[in-house]
């Protein structure tokens, strides 16, 4: 569909609004976010999301509208929940995430999420990648437990992920683990006293979003089958 547009080689200022995108499958722009670019450099990419900032979600779309839309599912302006700090490193197949809540005033590092995912491509907007389902939960004194393992099996034998990606996706997940109990980077970098510049103003999703040509991940066809040719 779009592997010949041009990979964009725009980098990033601190305080700037990047639109991060999860490309469907079958190669449309999906759930996506206004972050603020933290930092971009060879070694990594952050963003901030703050608590309160209006993203792009897939809901049920109504029966009402299904015969003449044809999707179920549609994308719709949705709050999001918690301040967020997106910790991504070039090539690789997860990103580290770390959580912020507001209880009575005080903001309080609460966990860290590694997301399995693609590896993220540059856009003139911000960055393309997609979910691949299976998470890590992680506490600040670093015990962790895995998320959604039954909706990756799931997905296995329902015939939307092959048996050899889904092992694909544990093994990263499996290689972070060993970092988490070996206490390594990001997780013993102080991430969680981190705080964004107060002089940045909540991010929004410019209508861009939707039009800008998405960036494809290489690997699709082998990890999504015959929906990911186009
Ligand atoms: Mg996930």
């Amino acid at each position: 569909m779009s592997d010949s547009t041009p990979p964009s080689d725009r980098r990033w200022e601190p305080g700037e609004t990047a639109v991060l995108r999860y490309i469907t499958r079958d190669g449309r722009p999906g759930m996506s976010w206004p972050f603020t670019v933290v930092q971009d450099s060879e070694e990594l990419l952050a963003l901030y999301i703050p608590k309160g900032a209006t993203y792009k979600r897939f809901m049920p779309r109504p029966a009402s509208q299904l015969a003449e839309r044809g999707h179920a599912m549609e994308l719709r302006d949705t709050e999001w929940r918690r301040d967020v700090l997106r910790l991504m490193y070039p090539g690789a197949h997860h990103s580290i995430w770390v959580f912020w809540e507001h209880e009575a005033g005080e903001r309080r590092h609460t966990a860290y999420y590694v997301n399995m995912e693609e590896p993220f491509r540059r856009t003139a907007i911000g960055f393309d990648t997609n979910d691949h389902t299976l998470d890590i939960v992680v506490t600040p004194e670093l015990e962790w437990r895995w998320k959604d393992e039954e909706e990756l099996a799931e997905r296995v034998e329902l015939g939307v992920f092959p048996a050899d990606f889904a092992d694909f996706v544990r093994a990263e997940g499996e290689r972070v683990i060993e970092r988490i109990e070996a206490r390594e980077a990001p997780f013993s970098d102080g991430w969680g006293d981190w705080s964004p510049d107060p002089g940045w103003a909540e991010p929004s999703l410019p209508d861009e979003w939707a039009t800008e040509p998405v960036r494809l991940w290489s690997r699709r066809v082998w990890a999504y089958g015959d929906i990911a040719r186009g």
